[in-house]
């Protein structure tokens, strides 16, 4: 078997390449390459689906992020309290604004930000929070919230890896993550569960006014042709992207509800196997594998990888240095030891190929692979 992949696009889009090609089309005879009706068009087709008032497209994920903390006037030397388990870009635009990345520890079965752990770094310049959902599962947001509204904070969801999971509070009823805080903040680069053919992000928000600077912010900060209100960045929506966009959305949940079959299948595979732990599934939030994620237990992580390579399975680490150790991000509040959970997933985490494509055959040979290796190292 050598045609395996971490993520399979080809497969994806040959299923779908019709109304793709013939949305994509209409923009270019359209050549309303900016801001084109289909942009709008996805915009409240994303409201509805998730319920929210405001859907904000911009350029990337990273983006939405800086744009969100932009929107909420943080001031340079406020503290943003995020988790040392995640994907750079959640950082790092904390620090471009000149504001200072607080990091803190995650759960270690759901690798999510631990809210013990938030309330203790909380000071007096504490601002804002951002919870990830990691993997495509939900952080605690009813602690979340609590610790928030206690200590007035704002919340801003980094929402990249989870779009379409549903979050259930303990009062019976749910809410889509990202639309939970003040803001959320999305990605749709091409890997994600709902990725475009580019670089592509949207924001989130229930709130109007909030929603009229974010709007402000990533056009330049015009909200009057030519006059700035406030100061901006170029980041929007390309309407070729809206357009894949609008049509992988009606996909969206079929495309969930398939890599939540392809996690069953390896769970069932892997879940009496001393040497792995497979991921687990809170109770208060869907999963929708945006990764499928194992421990190792007692064996070579990397060996494992290794080996699988040599079979031509691949497998990724995700991440293998977290946040408070990486060179761009030393800091002499931090050292090695600080965030035991979060370095021990870093030596012990491997994921798996996961995307909506996966059939049984491969998901035998990755399998069996990996249990072949175990059994040997
Ligand atoms: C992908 C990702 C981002 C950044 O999104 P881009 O569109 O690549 O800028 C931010 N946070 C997390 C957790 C991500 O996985």
């Amino acid at each position: 078997m050598n045609n395996l992949r971490m993520v399979d696009l080809q497969g994806q889009y040959q299923k779908i390449k019709k109304e793709i090609d013939q949305e994509i089309f209409k923009v270019i005879e359209s050549t309303q390459f900016i801001n084109g009706d289909v942009v709008k068009e996805f915009q409240k087709d994303l409201e509805n689906y998730l319920d929210v008032k405001h859907v904000i497209p911009c350029a990337n994920g990273t983006d939405a992020l800086q744009v969100a903390m932009m929107a909420l006037d943080l001031k340079p030397g406020d503290e943003v309290i995020t988790t040392s388990f995640t994907f750079i870009a959640t950082a790092e635009v904390i620090a471009l604004l000149g504001l200072k990345p607080v990091l803190v520890d995650v759960n270690p079965n759901t690798f999510v930000i631990d809210p013990q752990s938030i309330k203790n770094a909380i000071s007096s310049k504490t601002k804002a929070i951002v919870p990830v959902h990691l993997f495509g599962q939900g952080a605690q947001m009813e602690a979340i919230l609590t610790i928030a509204s206690e200590n007035d904070l704002y919340i801003i969801e980094d929402n990249a890896q989870a779009i379409g999971a549903d979050y259930y509070f303990s009062n019976g009823t749910k809410k889509k993550l990202g639309t939970i805080g003040d803001i959320g903040c999305t990605s749709f680069f091409p890997s994600k569960n709902l990725g475009c053919f580019g670089d592509g992000g949207a924001i989130f928000t229930n709130n109007d006014e909030y929603a009229k600077k974010l709007r402000s912010i990533v056009n330049h900060g015009m909200r009057i042709r030519y006059y700035h209100d406030d100061v901006g960045i170029n980041s929007r929506l390309d309407s070729i992207q809206a357009a894949v966009l609008k049509v992988k959305l009606k996909y969206l949940d079929e495309y969930n509800n398939k890599r939540q079959a392809a996690a069953d299948y390896y769970d069932s595979h892997f879940k009496n196997q001393a040497k792995l732990e497979i991921p687990v599934r809170a109770e208060y939030s869907d999963h929708i594998f945006h990764q499928y994620t194992l421990k190792t237990n007692g064996i070579d992580r990397d060996k494992l990888r290794e080996e699988l390579e040599k079979a031509k399975v691949p497998a990724m680490v995700y991440y293998p240095v977290p946040l408070h150790l990486q060179k761009a991000y030393r800091d002499k509040r931090y050292k090695d030891g600080d965030f035991p959970v979060t370095e021990a997933l870093s030596k012990c985490v491997i994921s798996l190929p996961m995307h909506t494509e996966l059939d049984k055959n491969q998901q035998d040979y990755i399998i069996n692979n990996v249990l072949k290796i175990i059994g040997s190292i």
